[in-house]
């Protein structure tokens, strides 16, 4: 029987916004190379780069920082999160670090020679780039579903277990770990099965290779499988958390996401040995074991997020919300990626902006116009995050996806706020054929997202004044 739905909490501190004139987000723009993660945020109106990091936390957080223990060492708030972690995620060891990319530094650190082979259902972007630093290959084996983004299939964040086979085959010395992403941020914020979950753990490890879940996302991730996975409607999602962790032998966590924090990370292991040498790139790159990169009041304020994340209302409520927003675009004649995934809801520029080529970086071209209407700002998952270069030709390989990530802040915005999302972009969509690309002005390497700079594109695609 489905539950009874409510709205589980309200508001108690409000923080002001203000939407700036049109000329005024024009002059930011231009200012801002057109890139909006170099705008202020005090110049947007509604956030949507990310949910990493942006949300709110609840009274019983803001109350456990006041309690933090800000001790160097055997800090009592590092043994609240390790109970945390036991209890919620089922591992005993524990590295805390100031983000999850920081998880990822230790665990890389400790596991990736040159030349070795990384497989994933779908790299997240930092995720890709430190596997590249440490000399490895990222190798993504999401299964055909998660390329097409009108593909209904329920869990198209799975891994296809056939080519991760193949690929252990072949390389199998080369394979120092296996990578699952949890949800698939990248391929649309789409939750993984623990049937395939399961299914990668068993072919890993026949063949001696550890699995880690890269699970920012645990908790919506099992939201959907308690949604749509047959034999989970019965089970808490305090269960079907712990079982997704337990074919696992270690978990990097961005706490930044479903830890419910603004800032921390997790790397939880399962192996004494690998843990004590893991400890060692903690203390070299993050600190001493018990705080990691965090204060003593971020750990406390993380070991409640983890334990309130669980609540099946929150969760209703939060990939609801996610899923309203999908339904809206829609209506108005927004093609997204769908099933609509949890944390964010992804346009698709290729049928939105099918007149612009992806050298012209159209999912760009559409975020920096959502700012121009709106003041709303969102990210680009495309061309500009990730095109790459063919090292034997030296052409531009364009990713499949060309996409746009509008991420919801967890307990952050109405209803309200998120239909003046679907109105601007519903607005954009009658004039879509007037929208111009961008060029590539300055910014390289695997991260030019976050830096890069662009000039808006004349209708005969030369550099000029662009939209106004
Ligand atoms: C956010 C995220 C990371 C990186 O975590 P940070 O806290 O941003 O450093 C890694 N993997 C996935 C899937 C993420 O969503």
């Amino acid at each position: 029987m489905e539950p009874e739905w409510y709205k589980p909490f309200k508001v108690k501190v409000v923080e002001p916004i203000r939407l700036l004139s049109r000329p005024e987000r024009e002059r930011r723009l231009r200012e801002a190379g057109y890139n909006v993660f170099r705008l202020r945020s005090e110049d947007v109106y509604i956030d949507l780069l990310t949910d990493s990091g942006t949300g709110a936390m609840s009274q019983a957080q803001w109350a456990a920082l006041m309690q933090g223990d800000e001790a160097y060492a055997g800090s009592r708030s590092f043994f609240e999160l390790q109970e945390a972690v036991r209890d919620v995620l089922g591992f005993d060891y524990l590295l805390p670090t100031h983000q999850g990319r920081g998880a990822e530094n230790v665990l890389f650190s400790c596991l990736i020679r040159p030349g070795d082979v990384v497989p994933n259902n779908m790299h997240f972007d930092t995720t890709r780039a430190h596997v590249l630093h440490k000399g490895g290959e990222p190798v993504d084996l999401a299964i055909e579903d998660a390329y097409d983004p009108q593909s209904p299939h329920p869990f198209k964040g799975d891994m296809d277990v056939h080519k991760l086979e193949a690929l252990l085959k072949e390389h199998g010395e080369r394979v120092p770990f296996v990578l699952l992403t949890v949800t698939n941020n990248t391929g649309g914020g789409q939750p993984v099965s623990l049937s395939n979950i399961r299914a990668v753990s068993e072919v890993a490890h026949a063949h001696g290779v550890p699995l880690f879940l890269d699970a920012a996302r645990f908790a919506e991730n099992a939201y959907f499988i308690w949604e749509r996975e047959p034999g989970y409607r019965e089970r808490t999602i305090a269960e079907i958390v712990k079982e997704m962790f337990s074919y696992a032998d270690g978990a990097l966590i961005s706490a930044k996401k479903d830890g419910l924090v603004n800032i921390g990370g997790l790397l939880a292991l399962r192996d004494p040995e690998l843990h004590e040498r893991a400890v060692e790139q903690l203390i070299l790159f993050e600190g001493f074991p018990t705080y990691g990169g965090l204060a003593g009041r971020d750990l406390a304020a993380l070991a409640r997020g983890l334990r309130e994340v669980l609540d099946l209302q929150y969760l209703h409520d939060r990939v609801e919300q996610v899923r309203r927003l999908g339904e809206r675009l829609k209506a108005k004649g927004v093609p997204i990626v769908e099933p609509v995934g949890g944390h964010a809801v992804y346009v698709d520029a290729k049928r939105f902006l099918p007149h612009l080529p992806q050298r012209e970086f159209p999912a760009q071209a559409l975020v920096v116009e959502l700012y121009r209407e709106a003041g709303v700002r969102a990210v680009e998952l495309g061309s500009v995050a990730f095109a790459r270069e063919d090292p034997d030709t030296g052409e531009t390989v364009y990713p499949e996806l060309e996409l746009v990530r509008l991420a919801i802040p967890r307990r952050v915005y109405t209803d309200e706020h998120l239909s003046v999302v679907a109105d601007a972009l519903g607005a954009i969509a009658q004039r879509r054929d007037a929208l111009r690309g961008l060029r590539l002005v300055a910014g390289s390497g695997p991260l030019r997202h976050f830096l890069a700079r662009f000039e808006p594109l004349s209708l005969h695609g030369h550099g000029g004044s662009g939209l106004t």
